[in-house]
């Protein structure tokens, strides 16, 4: 079975994201849990913790490392040896983004495969963003993230969020 890297900015990794990982993880012998370390976006969490977020979420499964990277997606993938890029597909608006990297990275690497698990309609409304504004306003983000990632969230945001 092939080795995969799930790239993304994961600030912070959420429910959504565990459950890609975890159905990953039983599909590939190996999964790189790819975390962007230049994105081009305001973040909330700096790289190490949201390294050490992901680590600890996804402790459980033994055959996903948690890494950072700088370069190019492909890249990454040839320097890993791995020969899948696994990408999480939520509603028909995630699509349209997805196709057009997937397009793109086929264009620098044709041998990498880009593949999309969807999401679990419990998790179909999760992003980031959304998990982070709830948080500072204060409200309940049990459901949403890992235990560790919400004491996590109060730390910043303080109150109950
Ligand atoms: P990026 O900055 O690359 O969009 P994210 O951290 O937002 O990175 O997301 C990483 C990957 O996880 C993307 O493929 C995204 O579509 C997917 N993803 C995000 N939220 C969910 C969710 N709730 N369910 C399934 N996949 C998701």
């Amino acid at each position: 079975m092939p080795i995969a890297i799930y790239p993304g900015s994961f600030d912070p990794i959420h429910l959504g994201h565990v459950d890609i990982t975890r159905r990953a993880a039983q599909l590939f012998d190996h999964v790189y849990f790819a975390i962007y370390d230049r994105p081009n976006k305001n973040l909330l969490f700096p790289t190490a913790e949201r390294i050490t977020l992901a680590e600890e979420a996804l402790a459980d499964l033994k055959n996903v490392t948690v890494i950072s990277y700088r370069e190019l997606t492909v890249d990454l993938a040839k320097r890993l040896g791995a020969d899948v890029i696994v990408r999480g597909l939520r509603a028909i608006s995630d699509f349209e983004w997805e196709l057009q990297l997937a397009l793109t990275n086929r264009e620098l690497a044709p041998n990498v495969e880009v593949v999309c698990l969807m999401t679990r309609i419990e998790y179909a409304f999760l992003s980031s963003t959304i998990v982070k504004e709830v948080a500072s306003l204060h409200g309940d983000v049990a459901k949403m993230v890992p235990p560790n990632v919400e004491i996590a969230l109060k730390a910043k945001f303080g109150g109950e969020g």
